[in-house]
């Protein structure tokens, strides 16, 4: 940016200096691009439901006191409206604090593979017409860095997602196995599945393969770009394999830590 300090000839401790004093002005400049980004993509999300709801309170005031029919129905489409905005100002609170949440919870420490099995049972209640298979190789308690409601919202968004876009075939697979590299989960499904081209994008802020389809199933485009967020905050990875037509398989590791680490860990934060 053009506030850098042009680098010095000399080899010194200013020279070293003004180079770690530009590479912080840059840090800082990208951050600033990502934030102003990011309020340019909340503007044009929150332009729908507003343009929406200026559309139903012109009908209500020009009709509704004399149209019943007119009344109930943009009524309820307007409080609709409402709970989807309201759905989606929690998502980019999600969003952002995704962002802070190492230094908030140095001692977080939870049993994933408890976690997993509690997710597992909550989706087979809420969703009876479903099949949940779970092919679990973990032995007892695994313990994962991570925040317990992290660990709940990351493996939730990744069920709902499966969930919602599944087809005909109501099946649902779920793996979780120790690794070299940590726990590694994998969450299947035999939906619709997403191109190659997509799946380089799914994990953006706001990105939908189909605007229309997902906002129709309450998705504001964020689900994933919160779970990449914190997975990554976690020093873990997420990724997608999937093929078009024939199902998505979201696969996601995580470091893991021995019980007396986390032992110790649950000592420290309870000092
Ligand atoms: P949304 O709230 O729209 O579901 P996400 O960030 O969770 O937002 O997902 C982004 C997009 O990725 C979705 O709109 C959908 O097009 C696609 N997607 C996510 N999960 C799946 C899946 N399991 N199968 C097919 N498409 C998916």
């Amino acid at each position: 940016s053009s506030v850098r300090i042009p680098e010095l000839k000399h080899h010194d401790e200013l020279a070293d200096l003004v180079v770690e004093f530009n590479g912080m002005l840059d840090r800082m400049q990208h951050y600033i691009d990502q934030q102003s980004d990011f309020v340019q993509d909340v503007s044009h999300e929150l332009r729908t439901p507003v343009a929406i709801l200026e559309g139903h309170l012109q009908l209500l005031n020009r009709w509704g006191k004399d149209d019943p029919e007119v009344l109930e129905e943009s009524l309820s489409a307007s409080l609709q409206e409402i709970t989807r905005m309201k759905s989606l100002i929690q998502e980019m609170l999600d969003l952002t604090r995704a962002d802070q949440v190492d230094i908030q919870f140095p001692n977080a420490v939870t049993d994933i593979h408890q976690i997993l099995q509690q997710v597992v049972n909550d989706f087979r209640m809420i969703h009876p017409d479903f099949t949940f298979t779970f092919d679990d190789a973990l032995e007892g308690e695994t313990f994962v860095r991570m925040y317990r409601n992290h660990v709940e919202q990351v493996l939730i968004i990744l069920m709902d997602n499966a969930v919602k876009y599944s087809t005909s075939r109501k099946e649902i697979h779920i793996s979780a196995a120790n690794e070299e590299e940590g726990v590694a989960m994998a969450i299947q499904d035999f939906g619709e599945g997403i191109s190659p081209e997509d799946r380089k994008r799914v994990f953006n802020r706001f990105y939908r393969v189909d605007k229309a389809r997902s906002r129709e199933k309450g998705g504001n485009g964020l689900g994933l770009a919160i779970a990449q967020q914190l997975i990554e905050n976690y020093k873990g990875t997420i990724e997608v394999d999937s093929a078009l037509g024939h199902g998505s398989v979201f696969r996601v590791n995580l470091p893991v830590i021995t019980s007396n680490q986390a032992a110790e860990l649950r000592r420290q934060a309870n000092l």
